[in-house]
């Protein structure tokens, strides 16, 4: 398969994965093993994660995911219209933020097998990043911190500027390209990517979106970003 990452970009990739568990470990939430309603056919990755996931499986596992999407493929699903970094430079640029829609009652992840996460070592930031102080399933939503919510943003804007020269869909349509057999070789123009509306291309970082109240707070945390 031919790629553009290296291994810096996906070491520091493990490391903002390491480095987000440590920040979060002293938030109390009710996340537990085989609570899953959050596991839905909307999370969205960038094309690096889904490099590091696609590499870390056997070819035998590779064929099994392949037909595990096919065969699960939502209909319908998030298909973003905006990255992070998208969206966070619009808002300085005061632009027109397109609406999206996202709907969790348009199923289950591909990828849960028995209310379990099937590539759960190797998910992306967006399936780490959900974290609830209430059970989602009784109350019919998730309860984030805002800290949390700050700190997700963060970490969803630093992994997208790692990965600036590539792209962002939803998990379906990502794992899909990336199983597929032509693969990338497909997407190395970049007009393919600009002409279809399933993928994004992702931006490096114009401004951070960390309110004020938050900015002391989230300090070592920038340095540690700065130090990888
Ligand atoms: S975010 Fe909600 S559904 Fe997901 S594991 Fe936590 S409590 Fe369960
Ligand atoms: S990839 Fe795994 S953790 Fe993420 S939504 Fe799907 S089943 Fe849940």
């Amino acid at each position: 398969m031919k790629n553009q990452w290296g291994a810096p970009e996906t070491d520091q990739l493990k490391q903002m994965y390491a480095l987000y568990d440590k920040a979060v470990e002293h938030i109390d939430v009710v996340c537990r093993k085989k609570c899953s309603s959050c596991c839905t056919c909307n999370v969205t990755l960038t094309s690096l994660e889904a490099d590091l996931l696609i590499a870390g499986l056997a070819p035998q596992e590779k064929k099994d995911l392949k037909t595990r999407i096919k065969r699960h493929f939502p209909q319908k699903r998030f298909i973003p219209k905006m990255t992070t970094n998208m969206f966070a430079r619009m808002c300085m640029e005061n632009k027109d933020i397109p609406e999206e829609e996202n709907d969790p009652s348009w199923g289950q992840c591909p990828m849960l097998v028995d209310d379990m996460c099937g590539i759960y070592d190797a998910r992306p930031f967006g399936c780490r990043a959900l974290l609830s102080q209430v059970h989602c399933a009784e109350s019919g939503y998730a309860r984030v911190p805002p800290i949390v919510l700050t700190i997700n943003n963060l970490f969803l804007q630093y992994i997208e500027h790692l990965d600036q020269n590539g792209f962002s869909a939803n998990l379906s349509d990502m794992l899909t390209l990336f199983l597929s057999d032509n693969s990338l070789d497909d997407f190395s123009d970049p007009s393919l990517i600009a002409n279809d509306n399933r993928f994004l291309f992702n931006e490096k970082i114009a401004v951070l979106m960390i309110p004020p109240e938050h900015r002391e707070k989230v300090g070592p945390l920038m340095e540690k970003f700065t130090a990888l």
